[in-house]
């Protein structure tokens, strides 16, 4: 199979004008000219997509597909409020809603261009719809916990489910991860305890991170709106929280969860440059999420600061119900936008956001050698953006185009190991009309 279109952008190498890239099988055969292809590889099968950019797929660094009937329920709310607001209506939803809502976010995310998802999920709602649409990724596993009779038999039941989620991952493009939820949700214990245990299992390790300043609170003094309502919606109103005195970072290095790395940090907003020197010594990635932590009021994080150091940065969308949209076009459009605006310069580039949305969010979970550009050998994980409307022409430069001038409904291709999952505004593996037909009744029960 042979893709051509105006560029190719292969990421780990410059943008190809007239461009093609050869797939055969499950991997990428080939990247060059149009002219050299066709030379190459006389007898290919041709789709020429015109007016288009060929790119590797989105890699989408934090998402909660089983959130996705959220959309705009909890809207502008600071974060502990919006916390609360969505644990009140998350109880009232079955399994089955939540298997649809991850439907719908798979759904989304495929005719978004992402073709690698990072998910936690509690209900694992997201390992099958993930696993049903085709996409790769990794499902973290979420734990959470404070009560500490209670962790002996937390710890139990996550190693029996790890090994169901492992054998029911079989076969697809999707391995599991774990996830302790936060710092203000899991017992110090549990986060030293649980983490020691993936390692030992090899599974990757992803946790929310010094996002809102009322986790920051919660940490370092004991107070705040998630110490006290939350705490109380929960149950956990009569387990004592001692404040530990040291930023969310620090705190989770003093219990050793960062021995040993292969941990992704999600936010990393509540942050000061020895927290970020901490992160660093330990080779913690991180999972940027621009637009979430600007629209729960959580703030601004320190891009430059991660990226002068040389760490593994990425793109994370979160999930509808904070973010609207798991659209990766406005949250590298917005997420440049921002820091140029708190850095009052340019240093920040168009070319820099694709980057972390494809090659450096492959690299923060370690799948670098894999996936995240287009390479000959590479997985063919592959989308294509239309970039003939109006309000993308005249284009010279794919990166400005495709940064600030396209939309999610530019994708009119994602493949993923080869396989077409979306063309043409329609899915391989997905019935469209019936997930969304099947989300407004579960949408009724949580407005
Ligand atoms: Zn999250």
């Amino acid at each position: 199979m042979l893709l051509a279109a105006k560029w190719v952008l292969p990421i780990s190498h410059k943008p190809v004008e007239n461009g093609a890239i050869v797939i055969e099988g499950t991997k990428i055969k080939d990247v060059g000219t149009f002219e050299e292809m066709v030379n190459k590889y006389p007898g290919e099968e041709v789709s020429d997509f015109g007016k288009a950019v060929i790119l590797p797929g989105f890699i989408d660094l934090h998402t909660h597909l089983e959130y996705s009937v959220f959309r705009g329920v909890c809207d502008d709310l600071g974060y502990a409020d919006w916390k609360i607001q969505l644990t009140i209506k998350s109880r009232t939803l079955t399994e089955s809603d939540w298997m649809h809502s991850a439907y719908l976010g798979a759904l989304e995310a495929i005719q978004s261009g992402i073709t690698t998802i990072a998910d936690i999920t509690k209900s694992g709602a997201s390992l099958t719809a993930a696993k049903d649409a085709g996409l790769r990724g990794i499902i973290y596993y979420e734990v959470t916990g404070m009560d500490y009779a209670k962790l002996p038999k937390i710890m139990s039941h996550m190693d029996k489910d790890v090994t169901n989620w492992i054998d029911k991952a079989k076969g697809s493009n999707l391995i599991i991860g774990f996830a302790p939820h936060s710092p203000y949700t899991v017992a110090p214990p549990l986060f030293q305890e649980s983490t020691k245990w993936a390692r030992e299992r090899n599974l990757q390790i992803c946790t929310h991170l010094a996002g809102s300043k009322a986790e920051y609170d919660f940490v370092k003094y004991g107070s705040g709106q998630l110490s006290n309502e939350y705490w109380n919606l929960v149950g956990w109103n009569n387990i004592l929280w001692q404040p530990t005195g040291v930023s969310p970072v620090k705190y989770l290095e003093e219990w050793g969860v960062f021995d040993g790395g292969n941990i992704l940090a999600v936010h990393c907003v509540q942050v000061d440059e020895s927290d970020i020197d901490i992160l660093k010594r330990y080779n913690v990635s991180i999972a940027h999420c621009p637009r979430c932590n600007a629209k729960l009021g959580m703030g601004i994080a320190p891009l430059s600061s991660f990226l002068s150091r040389g760490m593994s940065v990425g793109i994370g969308t979160d999930s509808p119900a904070s973010n609207n949209t798991t659209d990766v076009f406005d949250e590298m459009r917005i997420g440049l936008l921002i820091q140029r605006g708190i850095t009052r310069s340019a240093d920040f580039t168009a070319e820099d956001f694709v980057y972390m949305a494809t090659l450096g969010g492959a690299g923060a979970v370690n799948m670098q050698d894999k996936i995240g550009s287009l390479e000959a050998g590479k997985e063919a994980d592959v989308i294509v953006v239309d970039m003939s409307h109006s309000h993308q022409v005249p284009a010279g430069d794919p990166y400005s185009a495709l940064v600030y001038t396209a939309n999610q409904e530019n994708i009119v291709l994602t493949m993923v190991a080869g396989k077409v999952l979306y063309k043409d505004y329609g899915y391989t593996n997905l019935d469209e009309m019936e997930i969304l037909k099947k989300s407004e009744p579960i949408r009724k029960k949580v407005k």
